[in-house]
């Protein structure tokens, strides 16, 4: 039962806003009567108001993360005397209030498909401010990116680089193009992996191939070179995510701009823009510390000018993606519980020939359908019953949701009051980013409304989905 045992039931602040520790959003309080408000939102009124399972979104919190992500990198890359754009990677969380408000913090916006690259047109984010991604970009999608005039297609492949070049040619138009590479620098949670060639689907690698011959992103970025629809505004590059350190983003800093120099000394183009990706760490758990942004652009900003006085280069443009960084912690989830069920485990144990105890399942109104990520990756999270107050004792309990599937987990274990009943209101933090982004119709469950909540007043940007939206696309 690792420790838990100490852990007090409530991480929430009872007063103030952005204390230190907590998975919650900066605008997330505790009442003395047990009620938790948001951005002075109570949230027993949401869930009256608009039904469980709901996301809430603290507006002021996704605001200020995105403007400290922005004027931290300003800052220190302005220091070394380079620029920095910084996008915010849609696909963590993109509605069209989502895409105004990153813009609004003077952020871009990267898309992932043409379903993005609509809603981020759709909520007026100009064509020049937004990336297009992807491996396995249709036609469709990079036509309706030429067309919105989008400042930057991240090309992944040698056969995606002639085909873009032809589609710019059919439209008579020139396309802007990033070659995404991997640098064989591999990162997430604390610590990096290096290997020469990196076994995934994304990007080229830097290393040369098994011959020994020009390495593919070389041989990629040459190819750009050569066709005049192209124009090659930088590499890119993308090593993970939840990252909590810096040096996993140096490693790949160095890859990138060395890659660049060998460009230059080969073809005399030096390009002009270098993009290092997103994964940006947060805190899901009361206690973790999350990466802090003005620390991490200062140490990356220190590489990079470091790196260039090596090579003798002058420095490029740089831009950074986070996603989960801005709207992770500003989101959180509402259930209502439904079945609690005691449950006796056996756990065995070299030391002491095992242990029996008793698990708390407590299920809830949504679960896999609506965050996928414990189930995919054993993601942990953090729960609070909210809009009460208990003077129970804490039980060990573990949060599941109501799909046909015993790994249809929202918590794998948390401490929450002993007397945790039907019709309670749950909430778990941190579940901004890649929650909606990522949800399913599993089990012809209705994926839930995204509400924002701001200055004492609450608003739909996402509206719940029915029953009949699901009948709607059955034809029978
Ligand atoms: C997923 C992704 C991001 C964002 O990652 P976060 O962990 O949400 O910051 C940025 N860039 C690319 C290319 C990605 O694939």
């Amino acid at each position: 039962m690792s420790g838990l045992e100490q852990a007090p039931t409530s991480a929430l602040p009872t007063g103030g806003q952005g204390a230190a520790g907590t998975p919650w959003p900066s605008g997330a309080r505790r009442r003395t009567d047990g009620e938790l408000e948001v951005a002075g939102v109570s949230v027993s009124g949401l869930a009256a108001e608009h039904g469980t399972p709901a996301y809430v979104l603290d507006e002021a919190d996704f605001r200020a993360r995105a403007r400290a992500y922005r004027t931290a990198f300003e800052a220190a890359f302005a220091e070394v005397g380079a620029g920095v754009d910084v996008y915010y990677a849609g696909k963590a969380l993109l509605t069209v209030a989502v895409a105004r408000w990153a813009t609004q913090e003077g952020l871009r916006v990267d898309t992932a498909s043409g379903g993005e690259l609509a809603v981020a047109l759709r909520a007026g984010v100009p064509g020049t401010s937004i990336g297009l991604h992807g491996n396995n970009k249709s036609d469709a999608e990079v036509l309706a990116a030429l067309d919105a005039g989008v400042g930057r297609l991240i090309v992944d492949s040698l056969v995606e680089i002639e085909r873009v070049a032809d589609l710019a040619a059919s439209r008579g138009v020139t396309a802007p193009v990033m070659v995404r590479v991997t640098t064989g620098v591999h990162a997430g949670g604390h610590e990096y992996i290096s290997t020469a060639h990196e076994d995934q689907k994304f990007g080229l690698a830097v290393a040369p191939g098994p011959d020994g011959g020009t390495s593919p992103a070389l041989a990629a970025l040459e190819a750009v070179v050569a066709r005049p629809e192209l124009e090659l505004l930088g590499i890119h590059s993308h090593i993970g995510s939840q990252i909590l350190d810096a040096s996993g983003f140096e490693a790949a800093a160095r890859v990138v701009l060395q890659l660049r120099a060998d460009l230059a000394a080969r073809t005399g183009v030096l390009v002009g823009e270098v993009d290092l990706g997103g994964g940006y760490g947060i805190a899901y758990l009361p206690g973790e510390v999350p990466l802090d942004p003005a620390r991490i652009a200062k140490d990356v900003a220190g590489t990079v000018a470091e790196v260039s006085d090596e090579l003798g280069t002058p420095l490029p443009r740089f831009s950074i993606e986070p996603g989960r960084a801005i709207v992770g912690p500003a989101g959180l989830t509402l259930y209502t519980v439904g079945t609690v069920k005691p449950v006796t485990v056996s756990e065995s144990d070299a030391d002491d020939g095992g242990t029996t105890f008793t698990r708390l399942y407590v299920s809830v109104d949504g679960g896999m359908s609506d965050n996928i990520r414990p189930a995919l990756y054993g993601a942990d999270y953090h729960a609070e019953i909210v809009g009460r107050e208990s003077d129970a004792g804490p039980v060990l309990a573990r949060v599941v949701g109501k799909h046909c599937e015993s790994g249809d987990i929202v918590v794998h274990q948390v401490m929450l009051p002993g007397d945790v009943r039907a019709g309670d209101l749950l909430a778990v933090a941190a579940t901004g980013a890649y929650g909606r982004s990522m949800a399913s119709n599993y089990n012809a469950l209705t994926r839930p409304p995204v509400l924002a909540v701001a200055d004492g007043a609450a608003r739909v940007l996402v509206r719940r989905e029915t029953v009949e939206d699901l009948l709607a696309l059955d034809q029978g």
